[in-house]
Order: C-alpha cells, then structure tokens, then sequence
C-alpha cells in the first residue's frame, strides 16, 4: 500500500515546505501506515500564524450577512460530503462508519447553530441614560485563535469551535491530533470551497512542539483545547501565563447510577451502548456503572447477554465496534484489564481474545466487562478510553451519589430510575457538567453549551453555544452624546447620570 504524505494548509493551500519531522498515521484496522504527517517545527507555526494574522483584519470587519453566506455555503458542502468524511475518520481512527456519520452530523448541528451569527452577535442598547446619551454594547473578533484537539472526534471536536470562530469574524489555526489528521484537512478544503477568504482557515499539524508555539505566540490570543487531562491542565496554565483567553476540555470518567426501580432493560441497552460504541474512545462514554442494590446479579446477566450479540471488527464491514486507535493505546487498555483481574475484580466479559473481523495486525480489544470493581482499583482510578465497563455495587443512593461526586472528574453522568423526585435530585446534587435522566450520553445541542466540571475543564467556558460565541469575542461598551449646547462646562468629578 502506497503512504500518503499528508502536510499542513495556509493559506488555503498545502504547505510546499521540507518537514524536518514526520510521524506514522495508521489504519487500525489493518495496522498498516497508510501516511506520513508533517510535523510542525516552530518556525512552520510562525509561517502560520502570520498568514492567519494578515487574514483576520480584512474577515474580522467583512458584513455579517457575507460571513453568514459563506457559513450557510459550508453547511450545504459538509452536509453533501459527510460520508467522504466519516470515511476518512474510519481509515484513520479505527470507528464504525456509522458512528463517524454521527460525530460529524454532530458537528453540523454547531455549522447551523454558527449560521445564526448575525442574530448571536446582537448587542444592547440603552437609549438617554443620561440627558442626549446613549449606551450601547458589541461584541469584537479576538483576531488569530488556535484550536487544538484529540484524536477521538477528528471531526466533531474541531466542528465545536471553528464555525463559531469564524462566523465571529477570528482566523483559525488548528492543530489536530497527529493520530488521524485527515478528515481537518477535508473540512478545511469545504471552508475555501464555500468561499472562505485564504488565511482564514489554516491546518498545522504536530504535536508538542507546536502546540508550545502555538501557546507562546503573541499574536493568537485564544486558545480552545480538548484532550486528556494532564495536558489540558498544561495547556490552560501555558496559556493563560501568556495571557491568553483558554478553554481547556480534559478527560473523563463517567458513572451510570441505576437505581432499584429503573427499566433493566433500558439500562441494560444503554450501559452496552454508552460503554462500547466508539470502542469506548468518547469522552462521553460510560465507563463506570454504578448498580444500586439489589439491581447488580439481573442488570449484569442483561448486559452480558447484550455483549454476546456484538461484532468487533473493520469499521467499513458493518461491525458494531472497531479497534482501537493505535497499537501502544490498545496494549495500554489490555494493561488495564491485567490490571483489572489482578487487583480481584471479577471479570465477567473478557475481550481480549476476539474473535476480531478484521486485519491480523490490527489493534483488536472486544467489550470487557468488570465486576466487584472498588474505588481503590485503577481501572476505576484512572480514565482507561477503551471498551472496559467497570461495575460497582451500592447499598444506596447516598452511597452511588458520594461516589461519583468524589471522583475527580465531572465530565458526563446519567441516572437511570423510573423515580423522577429521585432523578431531580441527583439533577441538583451532582457535580457534573453534563447530566442525563435515562439518557446515557447526554450531549448537549449546539445551542447550549459543552463541558465539564472539575477536571474535566479547565478555564469557565463551555464549547459552542452562547458562551463559544461569548469565549470568541470581547466585549466593548460605548457610551455616545451627540452634542447639545446645554451639556457644555467643566466638571472634574467622576461622571454620573442625570
Ligand atoms: P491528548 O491529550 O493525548 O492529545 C490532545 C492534543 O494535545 C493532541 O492534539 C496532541 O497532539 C496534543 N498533545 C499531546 N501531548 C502533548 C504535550 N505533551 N504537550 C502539548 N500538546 C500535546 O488526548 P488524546 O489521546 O488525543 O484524546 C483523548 C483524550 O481526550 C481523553 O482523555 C478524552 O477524555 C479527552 N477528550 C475530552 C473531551 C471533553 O469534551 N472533555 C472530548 C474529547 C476527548
């Protein structure tokens, strides 16, 4: 199989550069390397960053009705090529196809929620605050802002930030995971196809040398991250040192409470589902259920049996869960599961020996299942981001509740019960960011906002939403008297109104 070489954008073009650096990009599937990536030096950022730069003057005052066109333009053109995308996020991260058409309709939703700028970056005004003065607020463009995401939601994640970005009047330079950069390169084709002004939208890709760059340089001035949690917490103290606005999303460790009165079979569905699709590489996967006493012995038979129906295998032959993304991470997960059966946990479910519908060499882990799983284990310890569903039995709600709100992240939960003052209560007594009653995998829509608690995030704004439009701008108040003779004179004191 011939190694594509797979380079940075700027300027609307592919960089023409010699790159010192480059890394292995792999199908998971087969195992086989399938590109060679271009990785950023400093210099090559600074190239980037000064073609964002020039660009942002001229984007950041065009007319919102002709940002909005090319917004509504980019929605029509990713809409019309979402399947060539989740082919590309397949090839390279390993998921099934139909959920890498999800992650980027995901995405979409926030290009539709961008599309409705003009409307979003209304300000107020306050007529005769004072005699003849007016008061009125806008919200300005930052000028160049640096995206840098994970290798789980090639697509969807960078899809959180950019439209808003740009529909706010900012450049954008992104730097996706190195894993599987392919499908930023595509999107970022769409953006110049819509009609995009060159510089507007640029792609570097690397890994920490250039996100140093990108956290040092003194003319991007935002910097929006997702990724695991040391490094978010790296990037967010790096990067407000720099004194610049961050948003840095981290890892997860997600608990599902099933209390005695829920639907089994519901819950069964959902932990299964919550637990394995995307082979457990979402930040929003379940990763740690939490059964209620006396629910553990009937909700674990429901959900073994759900696990027999599975087919782990090539994301392109109608599997139900893919490999995982890279030879060292699944060799990691399995470490886990060593880890896991040592420590006494029960193993219920073990995934480790296949069978596996794909490539020999490709990075094959099928659904585990941990049960009698402690805190004190590190497969509840730590974030795992594989298919290993860990159960821990509860005498109680108050036990299932001190659990999850002593665990250190605060990314997602989901409470399953058929008790909606119960459900209500753990809405209010949770400290999570993301809450779902009955539902496993709350996201929220586009047009509330994404994040977590704790350290699931770092910094005090959401993705998308208002508050994307909010973290993307900065505000100005003006205050404005067209002259009237009577307001002349001197008056040193500090103004007030009247
Ligand atoms: P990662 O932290 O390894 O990488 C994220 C980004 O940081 C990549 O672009 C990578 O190149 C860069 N990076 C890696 N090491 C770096 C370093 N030492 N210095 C500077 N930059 C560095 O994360 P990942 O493995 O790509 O993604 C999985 C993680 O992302 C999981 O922990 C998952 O929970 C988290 N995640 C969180 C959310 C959320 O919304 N909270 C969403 C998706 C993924």
């Amino acid at each position: 199989m011939s190694i594509e070489r797979i380079t940075h954008l700027v300027g609307g073009s592919p960089w023409t550069g010699v790159s010192e650096r480059t890394s292995k990009v792999y199908n998971p599937a087969t195992g086989e390397a399938t590109g060679e990536l271009d990785l950023a030096s400093a210099a090559t950022v600074d190239e980037v960053v000064k073609v964002a730069h020039d660009a942002s003057k001229a984007w950041g005052t065009i007319s919102l009705t002709k940002r909005a066109q090319v917004l509504f333009a980019f929605r029509e053109l990713l809409n019309a090529r979402k399947e060539e995308i989740a082919a590309l996020i397949t090839a390279e991260h390993g998921k099934v196809l139909s959920d890498a058409l999800g992650e980027v309709t995901r995405g979409l939703e926030v290009v539709e929620f961008a599309c409705g700028i003009p409307h979003l970056l209304k300000g107020g005004f306050s007529e005769n605050v004072s005699t003849n003065v007016d008061v009125y607020s806008i919200r300005q463009s930052l000028g160049v802002v640096a995206v840098i995401s994970p290798f789980n939601f090639p697509a969807m994640v960078p899809l959180w930030f950019v439209p808003i970005a740009i529909a706010c009047g900012n450049s954008v330079v992104i730097k996706p995971s190195e894993k599987d950069p392919s499908a930023v390169n595509a999107v970022a084709a769409l953006w110049k196809e819509a009609g995009l002004p060159d510089g507007v939208m640029n792609v570097v890709h690397g890994d920490k040398e250039a996100v140093d760059r990108l956290l040092e340089h003194p003319d991007v001035k935002a910097v929006s991250f997702v990724g695991s949690t040391p490094i978010a917490r790296y990037v967010y103290e790096a990067g407000t040192r720099n004194g610049k606005r961050v948003q840095a999303l981290g890892g997860a460790k997600n608990h599902m409470v099933v209390l005695p009165d829920a639907d089994l079979d519901l819950a069964a569905d959902a932990a299964v589902n919550a637990g394995f699709g995307s082979a457990g590489e979402r930040c929003m996967a379940i990763s740690a259920l939490v059964a209620v006493e006396p629910v553990a012995d009937d909700l674990i038979a429901k959900i073994r049996e759900r696990m027999g129906t599975l087919k782990t295998g090539d994301g392109t032959r109608g599997s139900d869960m893919g490999p995982l993304v890279t030879g060292p991470h699944r060799d990691k997960v399995v470490g886990y599961v060593e880890a896991g059966v040592e420590a006494g946990a029960e193993l219920a479910v073990d995934g480790r020996e296949g069978p596996f519908d794909g490539g020999d060499d490709g990075f094959w882990l099928g659904p585990t299942l941990f049960d009698k799983v402690t805190p004190d284990m590190s497969i509840y310890t730590d974030e795992i981001f594989g298919p290993v569903l860990s159960v821990l039995r509860v005498p109680s709600y108050d036990a299932a509740l001190e659990l999850v709100n002593s665990n250190p992240y605060g990314n997602g939960t989901a409470i399953f019960t058929n008790d909606g003052g119960a459900a209500r209560r753990y809405q209010t007594e949770v400290e999570v960011g993301m809450v779902g009653v009955n539902v496993p995998i709350p996201v929220p829509m586009a047009y509330y906002s994404f994040g977590g608690w704790k350290n699931s995030l770092f910094g005090d704004t959401h993705a998308h939403g208002t508050e994307g439009v909010h973290f993307f701008t900065r505000g100005k108040v003006i205050t404005s008297r067209w002259l009237d003779p009577s307001h002349g004179g001197l008056n040193l004191g500090f103004p007030t109104h009247d």
